[in-house]
């Protein structure tokens, strides 16, 4: 194995997985949570439509509700749960009670102790200062939980929300606290179609402030946006580069139930990636991107009962094997083709 083979695990990309084991020497899990926000996307001060792709749950389909875990899989547990708290927002609980449900359905799994309380569900940041800092306390004073993972925007980062992050850093120097972004793409006409809300200045403005914090960041992407060719989704991953954030997502456009871009799509209006071509972006991507930058996710898998399509994305597991034999194949890995400017 070569040194960068050794580094990332054995895979072709520097994963979050290979990260943890690398900095903390053991895996990390996410728990996904629901701490009860909402959006400026929604609650009518920007708009009440959401982002064109956001489903009910404000894309944190995945938190955990409380409840007893009865099913044969976790992965379908989390399912169940997420399917359940889409149709009853009230079936949800606290940040704490979420985290012991959380941490119940891995109780028996041998997985460790180390967990990342994950912030998923809308905007993360939106609340008065003292709620936010009531539900990141909960999760990052109990003892399983090794640091938390923020998902937000930028443009819902004021300075008061910025001190806490920092003084939080500082009350608790043994976890990490990660913000992710969602930037989904670089392009102004497709930031427009799916009613993102915000522009690239406010963007890096944010990344400014947070990099001036020391907080690490994470930025989101879609590939597969309607209208997007393979070259805009390049230039996408360009544009992450010179943001040098820690970690990106590298998110499949999922056409999930009940969303404007579902009837976008069911009237014809676009058509979703096959996975072969889907695969060739992700590779290409994969090679123009930094290898210093941690890949926190390469596909997603949407909820089964919400996902419209692409129906192939269900089955993670063989986009992530034929992925993995595809680029040992190609000779292809994190970086092949970067350019440091
Ligand atoms: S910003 Fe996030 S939570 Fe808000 S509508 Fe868009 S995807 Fe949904």
């Amino acid at each position: 194995m070569s040194g960068r083979e050794e580094l990332w695990l054995g895979k072709p990309y520097y994963s979050l997985d290979a990260y943890c084991k690398n900095t903390f020497r053991h895996k990390c899990y996410k728990i996904a949570l629901d701490a009860h926000m909402t959006c400026p996307n929604r609650d009518g001060t920007l708009d009440t439509r959401g982002c064109i792709f956001c489903s009910r749950g404000g894309s944190g389909d995945f938190a955990v509700p409380v409840g007893k875990p009865n099913l044969s899989s976790l992965d379908d547990q989390i399912r169940k749960n997420a399917a359940t708290a889409a149709r009853d927002p009230t079936s949800l609980s606290s940040v704490d009670d979420q985290i012991k449900a959380g941490l119940s359905l891995f109780r028996g799994k041998r997985v460790g102790n180390h967990f990342i309380a994950y912030f998923q569900a809308y905007t993360n940041t939106y609340a008065p200062v003292e709620y936010l800092e009531t539900i990141y306390t909960q999760a990052l004073d109990h003892p399983d939980i090794c640091g938390i993972s923020i998902a937000t925007r930028p443009d819902c980062l004021p300075e008061e929300v910025m001190s806490l992050l920092s003084r939080l850093k500082r009350e608790y120097p043994e976890k990490f606290i990660w913000i992710e972004l969602g930037l989904q793409t670089m392009h102004d006409r497709s930031a427009a179609y799916i009613r993102r809300g915000y522009d690239l200045p406010c963007l890096t403005d944010a990344l400014s402030r947070l990099k001036k914090a020391d907080i690490p960041v994470i930025l989101h992407t879609i590939l597969g946006l309607p209208g997007e060719t393979a070259k805009d989704m390049y230039q996408t991953i360009r544009f992450v580069n010179d943001c040098r954030p820690f970690g990106v997502k590298l998110q499949l456009l999922h056409v999930l139930k009940d969303t404007d871009l579902a009837k976008e799509y069911e009237k014809g209006a676009f058509q979703v990636l096959t996975m072969d071509a889907y695969l060739d972006i992700l590779i290409h991507c994969l090679e123009l991107l930094s290898p210093e930058i941690v890949v926190h996710r390469v596909t997603g898998d949407g909820p089964k009962g919400l996902t419209l399509a692409p129906l192939w994305s269900l089955d993670k597991r063989n986009v992530l094997n034929t992925l993995h034999s595809r680029m040992k194949a190609l000779d292809a890995w994190q970086g092949k083709e970067y350019r440091h400017v």
